[in-house]
């Protein structure tokens, strides 16, 4: 690697992107710093983490670093005869051959991390094509808009490869925007935009601390699709615990008729120690749903949907994986998935829950630890044996599992 003066060799990544993102290996890109609402009841990514703008000039510099590592990347591949292919082999490479930037003992652990994680970014980014690019953190569109447009801008010209630039963004911002400046962003190369809709239902809504009303997910929401923007809407079941199951699924799916999102995701909830939500839980505020309740609420959510908008249950959350399909041609296929897992005996679909939700802890963990595996292992006899007590068994074994897989 050839040693550029003043490199950091790594640029900013915050803690998440969408799972499409991931998926599609994308550029991570961090325009903004952590969440400028920070309240919603549900979420503690961000918490106790002050948002912050970052300049243009700095996002640039962390572009500008991307594109460098891209090179050198590049070059390697050459050098080693992978006629720029990025394999495994290139990467270790670089990093065995730049002890002086990768070496444990040479650089302080924290920046060696970020190094790697840039460096692993931009690795796989080039390896899947190099055409997407996933603007970092919560609510990107809360940026100035000529900034914003800036920033979209030299992604475009540093990059020409990519043909998609997306990120998270909050309806409340969304509806603020006027149409001409979201336009100006799409004209500049914002293609989609994520937003946590969570609920249509006002009650839901003001419960968790959203910070927004079913009538702004709509206009903000119909304001992004206008722009010719491609949107995104995440759907929390469950959230509205029993108290607004009924209300939660209806309203929700009316919300989403008006907007008609290009994509509706699923990601059903789980109450996440330390936030919010657990303490409400804990105090008895908030009465959740069991995994079958949650499932007969995605059912009544979908039918009611009415919009052209491609469903997904890509989330480890979800149980049933497979409710997947463009809306309203393939509803009743969507419906019948629901329908065939509820038609099983009870001792099968808590069997089945438990084997989805072991499944997804072990590709997050790699492993099992003492205290979950004996409530899991005391789950399946009890399902095996159909005693009185294997929903209660089963139900504290999903909550072990899930702490922390999703
Ligand atoms: S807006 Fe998003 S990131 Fe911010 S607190 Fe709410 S869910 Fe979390």
């Amino acid at each position: 690697m050839r040693p550029r003066e003043g490199a950091r060799y790594a640029f900013e990544i915050g803690p998440i992107r969408p799972p499409s993102e991931g998926r599609d290996q994308s550029l991570l890109i961090r325009a903004t710093r952590n969440c400028p609402w920070n309240k919603c009841a549900f979420c503690g990514t961000y918490r106790g983490k002050r948002f912050e703008y970052r300049t243009p000039a700095e996002i640039k510099a962390d572009i500008a670093e991307a594109k460098a590592l891209a090179d050198e990347l590049k070059a390697a591949s050459w050098r080693l005869g992978w006629g720029g292919e990025i394999r495994n082999e290139v990467i270790s490479a670089i990093v065995r051959g730049n002890p002086e930037i990768y070496g444990e003992d040479a650089v302080p652990p924290e920046l060696r991390e970020a190094r790697f994680h840039s460096l692993i970014n931009v690795a796989n980014w080039l390896a899947s094509g190099a055409k997407t690019v996933f603007l970092q953190d919560a609510n990107t569109l809360i940026m100035r808009t000529p900034e914003l447009v800036e920033v979209l801008k030299a992604i475009k010209s540093t990059f020409p490869t990519v043909e998609r630039i997306t990120s998270y963004a909050r309806s409340e911002t969304a509806a603020r925007k006027t149409l001409d400046e979201l336009k100006a962003l799409h004209d500049a190369g914002l293609s989609r935009l994520h937003i946590g809709l969570e609920s249509g239902c006002d009650e839901v809504l003001a419960f968790i601390r959203k910070g927004v009303t079913a009538a702004q997910h709509i206009a903000g929401g119909r304001k992004v699709v206008e722009a010719g923007i491609s949107l995104s809407e995440y759907v929390i079941p469950g959230l509205g615990g029993h108290k607004w199951s009924e209300k939660h699924a209806r309203d929700t799916a009316r919300v989403l008729n008006e907007i008609e999102p290009d994509f509706i995701r699923l990601r059903s909830l789980v109450i996440r120690e330390g936030t919010d939500l657990h303490a409400r839980y804990l105090a008895g505020e908030f009465e959740p749903l069991s995994e079958d309740e949650i499932i007969a609420e995605i059912r009544d959510f979908i039918a009611v949907l009415e919009c052209r908008s491609y469903l997904v249950s890509d989330h480890m959350a979800n149980l049933l994986w497979e409710i997947e399909g463009q809306l309203p041609e393939e509803k009743a296929r969507l419906l019948k998935i629901i329908d065939d897992y509820r038609a099983q005996p009870l001792h099968k679909r808590l069997e089945f829950q438990m084997k989805r939700r072991l499944q997804s802890h072990l590709s997050v963990h790699g492993g099992i630890e003492p205290g979950t595996k004996a409530k899991v292992e005391t789950a399946f006899k009890a399902i095996e044996s159909k005693t009185d007590s294997m929903e209660k068994e089963v139900e504290a074994a999903l909550a072990a599992l899930k702490q922390g897989a999703m």
